[in-house]
């Protein structure tokens, strides 16, 4: 807010000796409404093979004669609505004297109290937590992860009062792990400066086992649950060399710690602005392919801290907890981490030359290889997540894209027509270091997708119509052989026909039973209408299993006419296949026999 100047002239002027008083009493009320003004919570969790966290929250400051208290409808990162108040049960809310307040619920994640006056109101709720998720939260006797925006509520309109957390753990739960800050001699509390943070900013509590770091004198916490055995030094210095190598590419370090929660056994990862929930297969640490897939994946939910996190598009922050926040540039966001994960690890020392190209190719793969590629676009499929991709049909890969594999992709392109159109001065790093400079240091503020692209331009020197108008926003081929070529590469696009039969099912078995989970569009078994869950009782009149269909495919040949006995519901039907042969690509990326010296110093300064 500003003093408007006329008022403040006329004030000087006429009451000059009322003024310092009034500018007393402003500040003076202001600073007390600012100090009182405040939110408490105590999670505890006495139980945990019930898998409830009880919650105790206490808002003190209240003016107004209701109070909204709200729980987030989805999680920053997690682009899907999983209505966290689903899992609220036993809400009960209080004077600070104890006497009870009436309260109602007033749509599927408010509870709106009535405050008779009070001047702190204390509320209390259980919250089931049994979802291993990286979005959720959950409770045993072995872990609590508090997923905090399935966990506090907050109070509407106030996502900006500071908060502060205290965790009663386990009677057998010895370490708390998290990206907040600890409030000093109080046991067990951490302070957030307002909602967005605490919302950012996971526990994870047990006997997780801690390892530490530092990079420019910044601590890094590696929090391992059931870590078992491996080279500790050597995760630790893998750690440390893929962090620094990931930091100096936007050259700041714009935390203060930084935690990674390592769960063991799970799916998935979640980015945040200093920590990160994870799971891992520990077992694999510092020896195999494994443990590079690992790296992979850390570097890519660590890079997050500075694209998506920092680095974001205008739609994504400050949020609405409430519903869904649409944005066209997944692909960017999530797309481009994938693309940093193999250039980080590559300049760290971590990964070599050759994988990275092979990893690349195997991304082109996977989107190549999908009917979804001919139908939705990177931008639809950035825009659609929220519908699509948490939430994968049987149909997924027939009509829908991942943002990830085709973002990966473009980004790679988008890096090699930098660095090609300024003579190798600038590249996607130049982009990357621009955006967080300009939008989120100097505007605060996320980019448009128009701001963006202007940004890649400016980086470029040129306009990039092919890569925004067709290959980001359309289904049209990618000329992957154009890009790569500046850096003397090739890609393998020599179609191959596969050994066997193509039917284009996939199957699995099921107590004892060969069910079809996802048909190929446009496949001989898509033609004949096969369909995702048809039982297949037999094949050729043969009682089927995987091993049989394994055998008919493998050691047929195209135009093969199989017969299909399949029942779904309470119909049973035999279905002829004229099996067709199948052409498959490699992609793989390799390096041309005789690349000139413009090409050759192109690769060598884009992957060592
Ligand atoms: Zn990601």
């Amino acid at each position: 807010m500003k003093q408007h100047p006329d008022l403040v002239k006329k004030l000087t002027v006429n009451k000059l000796t009322v003024l310092p008083l009034i500018i007393i009493l402003i500040v003076f009320t202001r600073s007390l409404n600012a100090q009182s003004e405040s939110v408490s919570f105590k999670v505890s969790m006495d139980n945990p093979n019930n898998h409830y966290y009880h919650v105790n929250m206490v808002y003190t400051g209240v003016s107004s004669p209701s109070i909204n208290f709200k729980l987030p409808s989805w999680t920053p990162g997690y682009y899907f609505i999983l209505d966290y108040a689903k899992n609220i049960t036993g809400f009960k809310a209080a004077d600070n004297s104890g006497n009870n307040l009436k309260w109602e619920k007033s749509a599927k994640n408010i509870w709106q109290v009535e405050t008779n006056g009070a001047r702190s109101i204390v509320i209390e709720y259980d919250v089931y937590a049994f979802r291993v998720s990286v979005a959720e939260p959950f409770l045993d006797d072995g872990r609590a992860f508090i997923s905090p925006a399935g966990v506090f509520m907050y109070i509407e309109d106030k996502l900006n009062l500071p908060v502060t957390v205290t965790i009663d753990p386990y009677k057998n739960f010895s370490v708390i792990s998290t990206g907040l800050d600890p409030v000093e001699e109080s046991i067990n509390t951490y302070h957030a400066p307002d909602f967005d943070i605490l919302y950012d900013s996971p526990f994870l509590v047990g006997n997780q086992e801690t390892l530490t770091f530092e990079v420019e004198g910044i601590k890094h916490t590696l929090a391992i649950e059931n870590p078992g055995t491996f080279d500790r030094e050597k995760v630790i210095e893998d750690h440390r060399k893929m962090v620094i190598s990931a930091v100096s590419i936007i050259g700041e370090i714009p935390y203060k710690h930084y935690t990674f929660l390592i769960m063991n056994r799970g799916m998935g990862g979640l980015e945040h602005l200093n920590s990160m929930a994870v799971y891992a297969n520990t077992s694999t640490f510092g020896q195999s392919r494994g443990y590079e897939r690992w790296l992979s994946f850390v570097a890519h939910e660590f890079f997050h801290l500075y694209n998506v996190k920092r680095i974001r598009p205008v739609e994504l922050g400050p949020f609405d907890y409430d519903k869904e926040n649409y944005t066209k540039l997944l692909w960017v966001s999530e797309g481009f981490t994938v693309y940093y994960e193999y250039l980080i690890l590559n300049r760290a020392g971590l990964m070599d030359r050759n994988i990275v190209l092979r990893e690349l190719g195997s991304v082109i793969k996977s989107y190549e290889s999908i009917p979804g590629h001919l139908f939705q676009s990177a931008e639809e499929s950035s825009f659609d997540t929220w519908i699509q991709f948490f939430n994968r049909s049987e149909n997924a890969s027939n009509t829908t894209i991942s943002y990830y594999d085709k973002g990966c992709a473009l980004g790679m392109l988008l890096d090699l027509k930098i660095r090609h159109e300024s003579g190798n001065q600038k590249s996607l790093d130049d982009v990357m270091r621009s955006l967080y400079q300009v939008y989120y240091k100097e505007k605060k503020r996320g980019f448009t997708d128009e701001e963006f692209r202007e940004t890649c331009e400016e980086a470029a020197g040129v306009p990039l119509d092919e890569i925004f108008e067709v290959y980001a926003s359309t289904v049209q081929d990618i000329d992957y052989q154009k890009y790569l070529d500046y850096a003397g590469l090739k890609i393998d696009l020599q179609p191959v026909e596969t050994p066997g039969a193509w039917f284009g099912i996939y199957t699995r078995e099921e107590s004892g039973k060969l069910v079809i989970t996802r048909v190929e569009w446009n496949s001989p078994a898509y033609k004949a209408g096969l369909s995702a869950q048809d039982i297949i009782s037999e094949i050729n009149d043969i009682s089927a299993s995987s091993e049989l269909l394994n055998r008919v495919s493998s050691d047929g040949n195209p135009g093969d006419k199989v017969r299909f006995t399949v029942s779904h519901r309470e119909k049973t039907n035999i279905v002829e296949v004229v099996s067709e042969r199948k052409l498959e690509k490699s992609y793989s990326i390799t390096v041309k026999t005789a690349p000139s010296q413009e090409q050759k110093i192109a690769l060598n300064k884009w992957v060592k």
